[in-house]
This record gives C-alpha cells, sequence and structure tokens, in this order.
C-alpha cells in the first residue's frame, strides 16, 4: 500500500491509474479506524479496482470547544487495517498540505440541511466537512466515494453537494456497523469509561425501538420520538442533545412517518457526544397498518 503525503504524490498515482483504464474509489476518514471505516473499505474495494483512503482529523469542521486536540490517532494501526482490507492508498496530508495559511474559500450549502440536528449545536461543521471532501473530490478525482450511514446528515449534504455542484462521482452510502451489543461503532467509543460504555447502549435501544415502531406501522413522526426520548431519559448518564424525525433528502422536519424518514439523535454520555439513527422507508409494513 502507497502512504502518500502530498498532494502532487496522489495525482500522480490516480493518473498513471487512470490512463491504465482502471477506476478509483475514494473513502474519506479521520483515522484511528476500526470496522465500521473497514466495512466501506470493503466496499470500495468491492466495486472500484484501485482504492484510496483519506486519513486526516480536518481541523476546519471543529468547532472551538470542540475535541480536534484529543481526537485519538494511531496512524501505524490505520495503515495495518486498509493494508488487510486492500486499500491501494493512503492519503495522509499535515494539515498544511490541505490547507494554505491564506486559504480563504470554503464550499457550504447555503440552505437549511447544515443547520439541522448536529448543525444546531455544531454551526460551522459542515461547511468543514463539505470543504475537505470537495478538496479530497478534486485530489482523488474518484469515480466513486463511499461514506456511511453512521453519519446520516453528512451523507445527505454530501449528496447534495455532489449533485449542486456537478461533481461527477457516485456517493455509496454504507450501512452502520455495529458492536455485537449494538453500540454503533465509532472512534469516540474510546473516550468512554466502563460505566459511560454501558451506558452508551441506550442510543442503539432507543433506536431499536424507534424502529420496531415504525415497522409496526406507526405513523406519527412525534409519537416515535417521544418513545425514544423517553426511553433515553431511563439512563441516568444519558443527555439529549436532540431527537428528531427528517426527511432524509432535505432533512427537514417531518410529522408523518411518509417516504424516506431519517430519525436521527445526539446524546452526550458524561462529555462524549454520540450519534445514532435509523431510516424508515414507508413500505408494506406501513401500507399494510394503512
Ligand atoms: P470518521 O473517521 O468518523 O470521519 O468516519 C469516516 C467515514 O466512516 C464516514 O463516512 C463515517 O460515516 C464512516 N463510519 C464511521 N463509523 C461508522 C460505522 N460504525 N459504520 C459505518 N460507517 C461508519
Amino acid at each position: 500500500m502507497i502512504i502518500a503525503e502530498t498532494i502532487s504524490e496522489v495525482r500522480k498515482q490516480v493518473k498513471e491509474w487512470k490512463q491504465q483504464g482502471l477506476t478509483v474509489g475514494l473513502v474519506p476518514t479521520m483515522g484511528f479506524l476500526h470496522e465500521g471505516h473497514a466495512s466501506l473499505v470493503d466496499r470500495a474495494v468491492s466495486m472500484c479496482d484501485r482504492v484510496v483512503a483519506s486519513d486526516f482529523v480536518n481541523p476546519t469542521q471543529f468547532g472551538p470547544n470542540e475535541d480536534l486536540a484529543t481526537y485519538p490517532r494511531d496512524f501505524e494501526h490505520d495503515c495495518k487495517l486498509l493494508e488487510e482490507h486492500g486499500c491501494s492508498m493512503v492519503f495522509h496530508p499535515a494539515v498544511s498540505e490541505m490547507y494554505a495559511p491564506d486559504a480563504a474559500t470554503y464550499v457550504e450549502i447555503l440552505n437549511d440541511m447544515p443547520k439541522q440536528l448536529c448543525g444546531k449545536t455544531r454551526p460551522i461543521h459542515f461547511r468543514g466537512v463539505c470543504t475537505v471532501v470537495s478538496k479530497l473530490f478534486n485530489i482523488v478525482t474518484p469515480d466513486r466515494a463511499f461514506f456511511g450511514q453512521k453519519d446520516a446528515q453528512q451523507l445527505s449534504i454530501i449528496r447534495k453537494m455532489v449533485r449542486d455542484m456537478s461533481y461527477d462521482i457516485e456517493v455509496v452510502g454504507c450501512p452502520i456497523v455495529r458492536e455485537p451489543d449494538g453500540l454503533a461503532k465509532s472512534s469516540r467509543n474510546t473516550y468512554l469509561s466502563p460505566e459511560e460504555r454501558q451506558a452508551a447502549l441506550i442510543l442503539s435501544g432507543a433506536v431499536a425501538l424507534g424502529r420496531q415502531m415504525a415497522e409496526d406501522g406507526e405513523k406519527d413522526a412525534g409519537a416515535i420520538v417521544e418513545a425514544m426520548k423517553e426511553k433515553i431519559g431511563t439512563e441516568p448518564m444519558a443527555v439529549i442533545d436532540y431527537v428528531e424525525a427528517v426527511n432524509l433528502d432535505t432533512l427537514e422536519p417531518v410529522s408523518r412517518m411518509e417516504g424516506s424518514v431519517l430519525v436521527a439523535m445526539a446524546v452526550y454520555i458524561g462529555k462524549t457526544r454520540l450519534i445514532d439513527n435509523f431510516i424508515a422507508e414507508s413500505g408494506e409494513a406501513g401500507q399494510a397498518g394503512a
């Protein structure tokens, strides 16, 4: 596996691959990789001739009081995991390689999508995400890019950016990978003490409850959200940031479970903010109850 630290190395290698007629997949990550990231690489390897993973803790998507300085890192372990899963190249740039000191250009969606859900408490987050992903798209010029449903708002926003900016890139969404007991895998799970790790199961528990209600034909989005909040409220260590039901494509709040509905949450367990979600598609289950 090639380890590239500069934009020019990546461009040179991708150019060579393209001259050979090979397709290229991109898996953007912030490192400290786990099986969730690995599932994206596996999917990319199955759909593309060559796979590039980026491993970059992007400062522009962190707010001033967030965990940029303490975000976990283990590049050696990341390389091992990526190589084992068939990644062809890892792009691991320094911050100065990605952002010149006088960099002043951002990519920002100006509708409400980045203001919903996580955007309420993380106002500059999605501007940073769109900017870095846009730069990675320009550097790697992939045929396909792979993102996890774990960050559902991010995935909807990237899809919108790709449409609006006419990127010739297929965005592939991949399902959430969970621990055996249900907790969604996350680099931030490492922050949790053993007691908090146990308490964090309330997120996947609430997801399971909400999903079951939707599958059982509950059409009132508010009833599902309230039941999930009530369940989370039974865990003394949990503090809800939000639980909301929104349209999957526009991220606008919905009152009915119709079409593709994203039910997403952010919950603090101690100081650690965790997210989880599920998508309900109104189909047979909903029609059967109607
Ligand atoms: P991150 O390193 O947290 O920025 O995540 C990089 C990519 O991996 C994003 O597209 C995430 O949605 C995806 N990802 C992170 N955790 C998971 C998971 N548990 N299951 C599936 N994808 C994930």
